[in-house]
């Protein structure tokens, strides 16, 4: 039975990097999420895709077990171009065609209503309102965004954050969602909408992790290596809403520990364009980065 549900955007990626580029390659916000959230519990995706997606990028889904009865093919898919700088905490959009995803009206299968974990990833807050008058009061709903949609569609944006318990923003989307330069004061806004918590990611840099009593500071990892950074803050969502529905544990340590494995799992991510590494990583390769995640913070 499907525990995650994970709705967002299937794209065709152009992306290019210091160390390269690559055209027509498999990205999206619901395809790194869904992926991440798979290696720890049985995860399913709604999404809409095109004719023109090619069957070996659904062969990388359904090798990771994915369940893929949420998927409907229809038009031509969306497709996303962006180039990265030196820095590669912030991605520069060339384009943005939204294809058929500007018409598409989720449907979860019947099986996906009662799943206890609904990641919304990063999609048109009209839809992530619509998915969630469609499930059955899930244990946990999370929730990401990203620059397009709070400069197109803010009162919805808003609206949708107010429905869900917690909200993944990364850094530079919270300074501008909250209209303050400032990420504490970002984090409790973002809490003063209804979130029982928020995470605002800060990509090379770690995460901040905000509850209504607390903030954790999560340590971004040292990677030697950063190729594309594409997918990486779908992964972290992915990976934090699996390892919650896996542990079944929701108090805040243990969404510290979800922070991390997200972070974990991102780290891979960055490491190749597209689906490159993470086609390799193990739950083994996992839980050892995790380790030495901790042995970083030790002090
Ligand atoms: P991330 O790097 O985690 O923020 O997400 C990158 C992915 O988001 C890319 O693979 C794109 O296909 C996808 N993406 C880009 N723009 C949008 C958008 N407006 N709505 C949904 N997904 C998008």
């Amino acid at each position: 039975m499907v525990h995650v549900v994970i709705v967002g955007s299937v794209g065709l990626d152009d992306v290019k990097t210091p160390f390269g580029d690559v055209k027509g390659v498999l990205g999206g916000s619901a395809t790194y999420a869904s992926y991440a959230s798979s290696f720890f519990a049985p995860t399913g995706l709604v999404a809409v895709v095109g004719e023109d997606l090619p069957g070996e990028h659904i062969t990388i889904l359904k090798n990771k077990g994915i369940d893929l009865s949420g998927i409907h093919r229809q038009g031509k898919n969306f497709r996303w171009s962006g180039y990265y700088e030196y820095d590669m905490n912030e991605a520069k959009t060339i384009t943005t065609e939204l294809n058929s995803l500007a018409t598409f009206k989720p449907i979860l299968p019947e099986s996906y209503c009662a799943a206890p974990f609904l990641f919304l990833a990063n999609l048109d807050p009209d839809s992530q309102l619509d998915v969630m008058s469609q499930v059955k009061r899930p244990k946990l709903v999370v929730m990401d965004t990203m620059n397009y949609w709070i400069t197109s569609k803010k009162e919805r944006l808003i609206e949708a954050i107010q429905g869900v318990d917690v909200l993944l923003v990364n850094d530079g989307e919270a300074r501008q969602l909250f209209g303050t330069s400032n990420l504490i004061q970002a984090g409790k806004k973002a809490l003063a909408l209804g979130p029982k918590a928020c995470v605002i990611k800060k990509g090379e840099h770690g995460a901040l992790l905000f509850t209504h009593n607390s903030i954790f500071s999560a340590s971004g990892y040292p990677l030697e290596i950063i190729k594309d950074p594409t997918g990486c803050g779908d992964c972290f969502g992915g990976g934090f809403v699996g390892f919650l529905a896996k542990t079944a544990d929701l108090s805040e340590k243990n969404m510290r520990r979800a922070v991390v494995y997200g972070s974990t799992i991102a780290s891979f991510n960055a490491e190749d364009f597209s689906f490159e590494r993470l086609k390799h990583v193990t739950l083994q390769d996992i839980e050892g980065r995790f380790k030495e995640f901790k042995d970083i913070r030790e002090f």
